[in-house]
């Protein structure tokens, strides 16, 4: 009868062990993970240079950003992650695809310590790429756990961006002005508010355009002679709506 209790005890013991190392080792990436990532990251800056991208420390920032990370475990597939596409992060937004993330940063130039203003935080990844380009970075997303997500993210990779729970629409005035600002969603008209909020010299890069049409990117820029606007790429966004949720 002892004997029988010990070697309950003894069994229990081993798979309490078992259990702990199990759960110890659950969302820890293993070496031959990480390559497997390194090697995706790798082939996603092929892709970039491939399409055009040439400036190096976009590249690199986007080298270094983990971007599977930024998107919801509920949503995350290695595989996929570093693939040249949109993907779905949740409450029926995407993160963008790799492409129009190096453009758009290319085409905006941030300078490390310039004021940087987002519009639609999404997962964080544009943001995290503008910071690791040393801009300093204010994003606002009107999904409140989108925000919530993303800010997170942020901090667990140590990036100082400062993120709102918010209605883009309107800007953040409390840290205007700013020198650059870049819309992930698409307004059917440049907000007057951002306009507004840009320094002189600043630069902003919107798409613009009917909700599911295809829209034109428009680069904005502010001088002391007055705005400057140009037609860019036709891209498709999802809309920039009103009213937080
Ligand atoms: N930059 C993001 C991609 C975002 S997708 C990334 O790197 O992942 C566009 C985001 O804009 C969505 O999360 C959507 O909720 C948000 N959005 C839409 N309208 C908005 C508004 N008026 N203000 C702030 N965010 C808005």
């Amino acid at each position: 009868m002892k004997k029988t209790i010990r070697f309950v005890f003894v069994l229990l013991f081993c798979s309490g062990l078992i259990l702990l190392v199990g759960v110890g080792n659950c969302g820890r990436i293993t070496r031959e993970e990480t390559r497997k990532i390194e090697k995706r990251a790798e082939g996603m800056i092929q892709t970039l240079k491939n399409y055009g991208i040439t400036d190096s420390k976009v590249l690199e920032a986007m080298k270094k950003v983990r971007r599977h990370e930024f998107i919801p475990l509920a949503y995350r597939d290695l595989r996929t992650a570093y693939g040249d596409h949109p993907w779905n992060i949740g409450h029926g937004q995407t993160i963008s695809q790799p492409y129009i993330v190096a453009y758009m940063t290319e085409k905006m130039a941030p300078q490390p310590g310039e004021k940087i203003l987002e519009i639609g935080t999404g997962s964080g990844y544009q943001a995290a790429i503008l910071a690791e380009m040393n801009a300093i970075v204010y994003s606002i997303e009107i999904i409140k756990p989108l925000a919530e997500h993303a800010k997170s993210v942020l901090d667990e990779h140590g990036y100082n961006v400062k993120v709102k729970h918010g209605d883009g629409y309107k800007g953040w005035p409390e840290h205007a002005p700013f020198d650059v600002i870049i819309v992930t969603c698409a307004p059917e008209n440049i907000p007057q508010a951002l306009i507004d909020q840009l320094n002189i010299g600043g630069r902003m890069i919107i798409p613009v355009g009917a909700v599911h049409s295809v829209q034109s990117l428009i680069i904005v820029r502010k001088t002391s002679e007055g705005i400057r606007m140009e037609n860019d790429l036709a891209v498709r966004f999802v809309p920039m709506v009103t009213g937080e949720k």
